[in-house]
């Protein structure tokens, strides 16, 4: 294997939204070119906790929009192999012959499960969410990725694969590489509430897809400082998400630091820090409108990228099935 491997994906659960960008997607832009990369659509992932019929039925829905979006934040499409993770039925082999690499115990510290069984109203721990990131190994390992940039929710995630990899090549001799986080300078953007991380499920979002209008009503709506009943009163810009905005989009680094020190002293109203997010946030998203309206404009580009990269994940994932088992000695004979 000549050029290094990068792995990354998201479940095809809705629209895309600035969490996932400053999370995972500003490292994908940034390194995608460097590696050879693929993107996974992990709807297996997403069975984990949502597995009604009519989650199911918005795969394909979810899958299109999630790979536009990425495009549209900056992939070049021919440097990139999407694939849809449930039509791949070898990664199952492999996560079988994975999960005897990693206790019960050591899945149960993952702190990010425990989270997603609740925020999902599930009362028990599904068995397949349990084994989330042993399926997560196997969706690095499969097609050997080296490095996989995630948030601060699936970091925990990727120790689990490194742990299973250095396992498995102790036990059965080198097969895989150990992949490396890469980490993201804002490991956990908070959401529009004020109060949890920015997700699809809880509403709290801004979307990558969101137009002018939308991101100005949402921002000037959100939640500040809750203790500033009014413009001449200091305020906190600590945990305050309209700062945590400023800081993760506003590239006029001068303009936070005036903001910020007037908020503090009481001399500036959450209008105008709310107005100047309006515009930098629109800034940030108008090239990721115009790169959006050609590839829609590109009928069946979308489509095509994910049949494509499905067949040829397909091969490289059905190539390293047969070395795993014949470095466990599993040769059928
Ligand atoms: P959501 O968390 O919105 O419900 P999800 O859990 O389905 O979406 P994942 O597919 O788990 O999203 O996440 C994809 C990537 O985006 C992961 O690397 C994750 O760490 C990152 N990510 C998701 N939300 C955030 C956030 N609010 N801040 C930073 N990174 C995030
Ligand atoms: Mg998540």
């Amino acid at each position: 294997m000549s050029v290094a491997r990068m792995l990354t994906g998201d479940r095809p659960t809705g629209r895309l939204h600035l969490g996932h960008y400053v999370g995972s997607i500003v490292n994908r832009v940034r390194l995608h070119q460097r590696y050879e990369s693929f993107f996974i659509i992990a709807d297996l992932h997403m069975l984990t906790t949502r597995n009604r019929r009519e989650d199911i039925d918005q795969v394909s829905r979810n899958a299109r929009d999630m790979v536009t979006d990425i495009l549209a934040a900056g992939v070049d499409p021919a440097r990139a192999t999407f694939y849809l993770q449930s039509a791949i039925p070898e990664v199952g082999d492999l996560n079988t012959l994975l999960q005897n690499l990693v206790t019960v115990p050591r899945l149960e510290r993952v702190p990010s499960l425990k989270e997603m069984a609740r925020d999902s109203g599930k009362e028990e721990m599904p068995y397949g969410l349990l084994g989330y990131p042993v399926l997560q190994a196997a969706d690095i390992l499969c097609v050997k990725g080296q490095v996989v940039p995630v948030g601060k929710d699936n970091a925990a995630h990727v120790e689990v694969t490194r742990e299973i990899a250095r396992r498995f090549n102790h036990l059965y001799g080198e097969v895989f590489p150990v992949p490396e986080l890469i980490p993201s300078d804002t490991p956990s953007l908070v959401g529009t509430d004020g109060q949890h991380k920015m997700s699809k499920s809880r509403g709290n979002s801004i979307l990558l897809s969101d137009d002018p209008e939308t991101v100005r009503r949402t921002v000037m709506g959100m939640y500040t400082d809750p203790n500033r009943v009014r413009a001449d009163v200091p305020g906190t810009v600590e945990g305050n998400p309209v700062f945590a905005y400023h800081d993760a989009f506003n590239p006029d680094r001068e303009q936070v630091a005036d903001l910020k020190g007037r908020y503090r002293a009481g001399r500036v109203g959450d209008v105008e820090v709310k107005e100047k997010l309006v515009v930098a946030l629109n800034r940030f998203l108008d090239p990721i409108r115009e790169r959006r309206a050609r590839i829609e404009a590109d009928r069946g580009l979308v489509d095509q990228l994910i049949v494509e990269g499905t067949e040829r994940t397909r091969r490289e994932v059905r190539q390293t099935v047969v070395e795993v088992r014949r470095a466990m000695g599993l040769t059928g004979a």
